[in-house]
């Protein structure tokens, strides 16, 4: 392609509203333009990129037996009725009215369609299993679009839902599928892990993000540093031993601490260390109060305990409730002489002569033992932290900041129970067909790309997703010698399957060169000085790295070093 004939408005000074280097990279490289808060177009580089990342898709699901359809964006309210999310989904769903005063939404996802869709048409067990994906348009009303293409209110999205007749046939879809993601984002040239995701009751093994390496990354995860244990910080669960010291058990005492409130407070002015107060946290789980304690230096980690309870509804009681409920506030509330229900972290187990609230204003027990002094029930209730061994028994734990770029979700009967959805099995019984589905951010996965490979001069594409395999350019058009070898070299390199964007503009060598390194091609090939002896300039974007090369050895060059990036 010529780059004389291409779209590509490239801008020497940074966006004053892209705060990231992926989101300042795609607009100043001329890949994006934003049209709206959250709303962009892909320009013809952006295009190219997009292209190349749903290819991957495309080959990775179609290898693991997926299907492609495409279904609408327009989706009638209806639909979203009958699985109650009209209702539920909140005012991320895009809704509107047609002429007919009929409601309708722009799809934010699509397990409704397609439910409804496979409910019509499939009746027997013999059509199953079925797994269907698209890429396609999705539309959500983001509170706060941000990042560029990272959270957008229209971004491109890869759905798939699968369709069983038993569990195992699920388990071996998510499998397969979870096997596709990795290729994918390894084929993109990620830095990933999946972890481990919360799927509310359905129990740990049953849904798994891909989360792309980032300090701009929205989610924490948590893992290994010598295994591939990874878990979304929620979902980690703490394997640490805790000893007990040999102290004496001492008597207790209640002691006035006036103002004395917080953790800090409390330890500062009674001189002991955070690990012996027992913090203790009043919650509503399902609107039943239960007192929750955790070691002054850890925090409770409500899925865990929503997990514990089984519980729909997990929240912290205001201070108001706090007051009614156990008559004394926040900051001193505890354990010794209540009636209420109390679930203890198990570091609590080993305080000994430890500190809490007692229930009364300004007041805290000293000398505090748990089951000697309260009644416990234990459980594993706080936030895994840095430095806590790995729960898989493999190394010690870090966090790092992820960007979510992919979702794999065991769904079970929820959307076919709730929509009828049903098959006849072998011995003609009607059952909930069981489903999965999957999803992957293809615009947010170009961003994250962009994220993770960029330098000061601007983007470094990796070989699989770049929109072009080669920059050529001559620094001089006007230049005879330069201008043919230029065309010569375009042509031969065309036929030898490399997909180039030629500079065939007339602009100064420095602006040339500056957008070359802002769009970030693998290679660039400049032409020069040497054109008449037809030598030209081979540079390796990645590295810096540059060599001389005659025009006759330039295609096998440039093969080796791509293979080799
Ligand atoms: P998030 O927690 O980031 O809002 P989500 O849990 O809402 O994501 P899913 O409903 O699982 O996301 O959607 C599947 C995939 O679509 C996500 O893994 C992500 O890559 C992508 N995605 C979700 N929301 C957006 C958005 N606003 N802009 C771009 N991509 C998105
Ligand atoms: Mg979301």
């Amino acid at each position: 392609m010529k780059q004389s004939s291409m779209f590509i408005p490239t801008l020497r000074e940074v966006p004053a509203d892209a705060d990231i280097k992926s989101h300042q990279l795609l607009l100043r490289a001329g890949f994006i333009r934003q049209t709206a808060s959250g709303v962009y177009s892909y320009l013809p580089l952006g295009k190219k990129v997009l292209q190349k990342v749903e290819n991957i898709v495309r080959e990775e699901m179609n290898n693991a037996g997926a299907v492609e359809l495409f279904m609408p964006a327009l989706q009638q309210s209806e639909l979203w009725q009958e699985s109650g999310r009209w209702y539920t989904y909140g005012p991320e769903l895009m809704r509107m009215k047609d002429r007919h005063d009929r409601d309708f939404a722009l799809g934010a996802t699509h397990e409704e369609v397609i439910t409804s869709l496979v409910r019509d048409e499939v009746k027997s067990y013999k059509r199953l299993p079925l797994t269907l994906y698209q890429i396609q348009t999705k539309f959500r009303d983001e509170k706060r679009p941000r990042f560029g293409l990272l959270r957008g209110r229209e971004f491109i999205m890869k759905d798939a839902y699968s369709f069983h007749a038993t569990k195992e046939s699920l388990d071996e879809m998510y499998d397969k599928l979870f096997t596709a993601y990795s290729n994918v984002f390894r084929r993109c040239g990620l830095n990933f892990r999946a972890v481990i995701a919360d799927s509310g009751a359905m129990g740990g093994k049953d849904t798994h993000e891909f989360m792309v390496l980032s300090d701009v990354g929205e989610d924490t995860i948590a893992y290994s540093d010598t295994s591939d244990y990874a878990a979304n910080i929620e979902m980690a669960p703490v394997v640490t031993s805790y000893q007990k010291s040999g102290e004496t058990l001492a008597e207790l005492q209640k002691v006035y601490t006036e103002n004395q409130k917080t953790i800090e407070e409390v330890s500062s002015f009674l001189d002991i260390s955070a690990e012996k107060c027992i913090k203790s946290l009043l919650f509503k789980i399902d609107e039943k109060p239960v007192l929750v304690l955790v070691r002054g230096d850890h925090e409770v980690n409500d899925i865990k305990l929503k997990n514990l309870f089984e519980a729909s509804i997990v929240e912290l009681a205001s201070a108001e409730e706090t007051k009614e409920i156990i008559g004394a506030t926040v900051g001193s509330i505890g354990p010794v002489n209540t009636k209420i229900e109390i679930v203890a972290d198990e570091a609590i187990k080993a305080v000994v002569n430890g500190v809490c609230g007692a229930n009364e204003e300004d007041y805290h027990f000293i000398n505090v033992n748990p089951e000697r002094d309260f009644k416990v029930q234990y459980a594993d209730l706080r936030f895994i932290l840095e430095g806590d061994p790995s729960p898989d028994g493999n190394g010690t734990i870090t966090f790092a900041k992820g960007i979510e770029v992919g979702h794999v979700f065991k769904l079970g009967t929820r959307y076919s129970e709730a929509m009828n959805a049903t098959f006849l099995d072998e011995n003609g019984r009607a059952q909930a067909m069981i489903m999965g589905c999957y999803g992957i951010g293809v615009s947010r996965t170009m961003a994250a790309i962009a994220e993770q490979f960029n330098d000061e001069q601007g983007l470094l594409w990796p070989k699989n997703v770049t929109p072009f395999d080669v920059h050529l350019l001559a620094i001089n058009m006007k230049d005879e010698n330069q201008a043919s070898l230029a065309e010569e070299i375009y042509s031969s390199l065309k036929n030898d399957r490399f997909d180039v964007l030629m500079d065939d503009r007339q602009e100064r060598p420095g602006v040339k060169f500056a957008d070359s390194e802002l769009i970030g091609l693998p290679v660039r090939i400049t032409v020069g000085k040497k054109a008449a002896e037809g030598i030209v300039e081979v540079k390796i974007r990645k590295t810096g790295e540059m060599q001389e090369v005659h025009k006759d050895e330039l295609a096998q060059t440039i093969q080796t070093i791509i293979d080799s990036l």
